[in-house]
C-alpha cells in the first residue's frame, strides 16, 4: 500500500490558508486538506471593522475565490469542525464522528473572544466581533437602533465602536484603564486619541468598572462601579482574545499561554505543527495578521519538508485608528530609573522619545507615519544617539527629519 501524503490543517484563518499556499508552492504531490469549523470561505478577518461600517462589500472580504482551492488541489471543507485528535494514531476526528489521517497536522485553530468575569456575562445581547457570523448578527442588530455600548477601549474596541458610529448609532463607549489603548499609548497620546473618537460623536468613559450586565436572560445595560446604571440591550465586548488550546490539550500536545511552539512551528508532538493565534512562539502570543501569516507560511514550508524558522518580529504598531496615524514601539513608561524620555506635541502631532545607554528604546508618534518608519527602523537597527547629544525632542526630530 502507498504510504500515506496527506497534510490536514485544522483551521482556515489567514494562518491556515498561508500554510495551504506554502505546502502547495513547494509540493504538488501533498494531499493538502484544509477544516473550517466557520460556513463561509476563508476571508480577510481584519477587514471586518470595514465590512461593518460599509465600507467593504461582502466579496470584497475572501481571501481567494472558490476555484482557487480547487485549482491548488486544496480540499477546503466549511462547517467541518474537528473534535479530537489522535497524535499517536495520526488522526482527527470531526463532529460527525469519521476519522480522517495525516501524515503531518497543522493546528491553525486561532483564537476566541476573551469575556472579562463580569456577572451576567452569558445573558443575551452582550456580543463579540471575532467572525463573519458576529459581524453578520451585528450589523442585524443595529438595524434601526439609536445607541449600543461598547466596552473596551483597545485598537479593536475602538475600531469596532468607530464602524458602529459610522452607521449612525450613538456608541457609549468604557475602558476600564484610566486610558485609551493602554498597552499602545501613554496619558497624552491617548488624550489625543479621545479627542478624534470623541469628534465621532462615540462618547467614551475610562477608568470605567463594570460591575454588572443587568436584565433577566436578556441584557438590559450595565451598572458601572459607583451603581450608575446605562441601559442598552446590545452590548459589544472588545475585552482580548485567548488562544483556541483545547484541542491541543486534550491530544497531550503541550501548552502554556498558547499551543507551545518551536521556530520550525513544530509543536511538541511529532509531525504535528501550529500556527497563528493559537501558537506561542518564544513566550509571546501575537494576536496579529502579520505574525499568522508568517507563521501559517513557515508551518507549511517546513510541513512540505523545507528547512523554514519564524524568529519572531518587533512588537510594534503602525496603524490608523480613528482616521489618525499611531506608532508605539517598545518601553514607553519605563518604571525604573536610567531612561531619558523627551516629548514634542505640535497642531495634533505628538512625537515621544525614550532613551536608554545611547539607545531608542521605546517611542510613540501620533499623526506622522512617514518619521514614525524611520524611527522604528532606528529602533530595530539599535542606532547609536549619544545622549550629550540628543537631550531634547527637537533633537531627535531633527535627526529623523535630516536621515529620511
Ligand atoms: C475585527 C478584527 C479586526 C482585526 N484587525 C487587525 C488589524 O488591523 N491588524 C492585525 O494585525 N490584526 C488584526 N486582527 C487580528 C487578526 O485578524 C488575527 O490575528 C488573525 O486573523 C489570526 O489568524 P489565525 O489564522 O491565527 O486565526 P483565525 O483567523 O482565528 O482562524 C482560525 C480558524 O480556525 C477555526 N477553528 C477553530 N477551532 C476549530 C476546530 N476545532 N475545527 C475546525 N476549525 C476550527 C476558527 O473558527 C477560525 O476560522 C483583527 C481581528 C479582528 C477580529
Amino acid at each position: 500500500m502507498d504510504e500515506l501524503n496527506r497534510v490536514i490543517i485544522v483551521g482556515a484563518g489567514i494562518a491556515g490558508v498561508s500554510a495551504a499556499e506554502a505546502i502547495r508552492r513547494h509540493d504538488r504531490d501533498v494531499e493538502i486538506m484544509l477544516l473550517s469549523d466557520e460556513r463561509e470561505m476563508p476571508y480577510y478577518r481584519l477587514s471586518l471593522t470595514r465590512f461593518i461600517s460599509g465600507e467593504l462589500k461582502r466579496e470584497n472580504l475572501f481571501l481567494h475565490p472558490e476555484k482557487w482551492y480547487q485549482d491548488n488541489r486544496i480540499d477546503l471543507r466549511i462547517g467541518t469542525t474537528v473534535l479530537r485528535v489522535n497524535v499517536a494514531e495520526q488522526f482527527v476526528e470531526l463532529q460527525d464522528g469519521s476519522k480522517i489521517e495525516w501524515s503531518r497536522l497543522i493546528l491553525s485553530v486561532g483564537a476566541s473572544p476573551f469575556f472579562p468575569p463580569i456577572p451576567g456575562k452569558e445573558k443575551k445581547g452582550i456580543m463579540a466581533v471575532r467572525t463573519l457570523a458576529d459581524a453578520d448578527d451585528l450589523l442585524e442588530r443595529l438595524h434601526g437602533r439609536e445607541s449600543c455600548i461598547c466596552i473596551g477601549g483597545g485598537v479593536l474596541g475602538l475600531e469596532v465602536a468607530e464602524a458602529i458610529a459610522r452607521l449612525g448609532v450613538k456608541v457609549k463607549l468604557y475602558e476600564v484603564a484610566p486610558w485609551l489603548m493602554p498597552r499602545q499609548l501613554n496619558p497624552k497620546a491617548a488624550s489625543l486619541l479621545r479627542k478624534q473618537v470623541e469628534s465621532l460623536g462615540i462618547r467614551v468613559t475610562e477608568g470605567a468598572l463594570i460591575r454588572e450586565f443587568i436584565g433577566h436572560d436578556a441584557c438590559e445595560g450595565i451598572r458601572l462601579g459607583d451603581g450608575e446604571m446605562v441601559m442598552s440591550d446590545l452590548v459589544i465586548v472588545t475585552a482580548g482574545i485567548k488562544p483556541e488550546t483545547w484541542l491541543a490539550r486534550e491530544a497531550g500536545i503541550e501548552v502554556g499561554k498558547g499551543i507551545l511552539a518551536d521556530d520550525r512551528m513544530n509543536s511538541s508532538a511529532n509531525g504535528v505543527l501550529t500556527s497563528g493565534d493559537c501558537a506561542e512562539h518564544r513566550g509571546i502570543l501575537y494576536g496579529l495578521w502579520n505574525a499568522a501569516q508568517m507563521q501559517g507560511k513557515t508551518a507549511g514550508e517546513n510541513a512540505a519538508g523545507t528547512e523554514s524558522r519564524f524568529e519572531g518580529i518587533p512588537l510594534s504598531v503602525v496603524l490608523k485608528v480613528i482616521g489618525i496615524d499611531l506608532f508605539s514601539i517598545g518601553e514607553f513608561m519605563p518604571k525604573e530609573e536610567g531612561y531619558g524620555s523627551f516629548e514634542f506635541e505640535q497642531e495634533g502631532k505628538y512625537y515621544l522619545f525614550v532613551t536608554r545607554d545611547g539607545h531608542l528604546t521605546g517611542s510613540i508618534i501620533i499623526g506622522d507615519r512617514a518619521m514614525a518608519y524611520r524611527v522604528k527602523a532606528a529602533v530595530d537597527k539599535r542606532h547609536d544617539f549619544p545622549p550629550d547629544e540628543y537631550g531634547s525632542a527637537e533633537h531627535f526630530l531633527l535627526y529623523f527629519t535630516q536621515n529620511a
